[in-house]
């Protein structure tokens, strides 16, 4: 039976001098003992994966509404792209997956309902209030929003797992000493897996839905060059399966230059230690300037192809709306809450406990929050 004392130890000699050790972890806000069988960051992937927070993810829209079709990405499946991209990224630059793993499968906890138009929605609701912002509503819901443990809010995570969901580098209560620091490399490599992953499965399920037409893309260089790839193949594919070999030669050839890039920036910086990479301002997980500016061009693309395609706008702007209309509901009368809702009230600003209450939905529970509220011949 292998210990985590052992597990550490393999830590030690397989990984990098520059990767997250889970031994030397700062350890948690709340102290507790080590498990006998589970290194730091195992445990916390573990609390990820067992949150109410994650499994939310299945029902949250990531750029398709969910009733849309069933096999479009939801925040779940896009959160399991970027952890398979991500593992894949710091097992060849040996930086800790373990670590990695957990920051990916939390990164997007924070997202409300409706994607990116719901958190414009809250954004606004909560100007003067504190405002509103993902990457911290992630940090507030595994430091106080989810009730596991009887001696402590949250799930207690490892400062490593805290800090490297900490994008926007606010000072955090338990802090070894500052966040102002650059992202550690293991939550770089989250970052840019994310940035892979959904650039490449917007335009899949973009490509799928019929908003993409493939003849735009030839606009697109890289998109173009792989597509004489295919082509010299002879093989005579139908659009389906043109589709994923285009794309999965597109993902395989962004993440080869992020990791020839990213090898030679760790090289030329000299980075020994984890602290190292941290220490400077610069990322070292980046892909090269050659691959940056190919990628420019699809992102310019599908911002105005896709995210502002009529039919995605249309339902950003309903999910706005009737987002807005919950909240101000609540807030008109906050006994409709519901109880641990209503109990926050006494001690804390009823917005922040809507806005709390509003970011945890599904986008199909606030449908039917708003169906309840507003249709007389709803139930309650
Ligand atoms: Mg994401």
């Amino acid at each position: 039976m292998q210990t985590r004392r052992q597990m550490e130890r393999q830590e030690e000699q397989m990984l990098a001098s520059y990767a997250a050790k889970s031994s030397r972890s700062h350890g948690r806000f709340y102290q507790e003992p080590e498990h006998p069988y589970r290194t730091a960051f195992q445990r916390d992937h573990d609390r990820i994966i067992h949150s109410r927070a994650f499994r939310r993810l299945e029902y949250k829209t990531q750029v398709f509404v969910i009733h849309e079709g069933d096999y479009y990405r939801t925040r779940l499946t896009h959160s399991l792209e970027v952890s398979q991209i991500a593992r894949t990224l710091a097992r060849v630059l040996k930086l800790n997956a373990d670590l990695v793993e957990v920051i990916a499968l939390a990164h997007d906890l924070g997202h409300g309902p409706f994607g990116h138009s719901g958190e414009d929605a809250l954004r606004d609701l909560m100007e003067g209030y504190g405002g509103f912002d993902h990457n911290l509503q992630a940090l507030r819901i595994v430091d106080l929003l989810e009730e596991r443990y009887p001696s402590f809010p949250g799930l207690n995570l490892t400062w490593e797992v805290r800090d490297g969901l900490n994008k926007r580098r606010v000072e955090l209560p338990g802090s070894p000493g500052g966040s102002d620091g650059n992202l550690s490399l293991e939550a770089q490599v989250v970052d840019m897996a994310d940035e892979i992953a959904y650039t490449h499965h917007d335009l899949d399920d973009g490509i799928t839905s019929g908003l993409i037409e493939e003849e735009a893309l030839q606009g697109i260089p890289l998109w173009r060059e792989i597509a004489k790839e295919v082509a010299r193949s002879r093989l005579r594919l139908d659009r389906e399966l043109r589709k994923y070999w285009m794309i999965r030669t597109l993902i395989d050839r962004t993440v080869t230059d992020l990791l020839h890039a990213a090898t030679e920036r760790l090289k030329k910086h000299r980075i020994r230690l984890p602290s190292d990479a941290q220490a400077i301002s610069e990322r070292m997980i980046q892909f090269s300037s050659t691959m940056l500016r190919q990628r420019a061009s699809l992102k310019v693309f599908l911002n105005d192809v896709l995210y502002r395609h009529h039919k995605v706008v249309r339902m950003a702007d309903k999910a706005r709306r009737f987002l807005t209309a919950l909240f101000e509901a609540y807030l008109r009368q906050p006994e409709q809450l519901p109880d641990t809702a209503r109990t926050r009230l006494k001690s804390e600003d009823p917005h922040r406990v809507i806005c709390d209450y509003i970011a945890g939905m599904t986008d199909r529970y606030a449908m039917e929050e708003y169906r309840k509220l507003f249709y007389p011949e709803a139930g309650i």
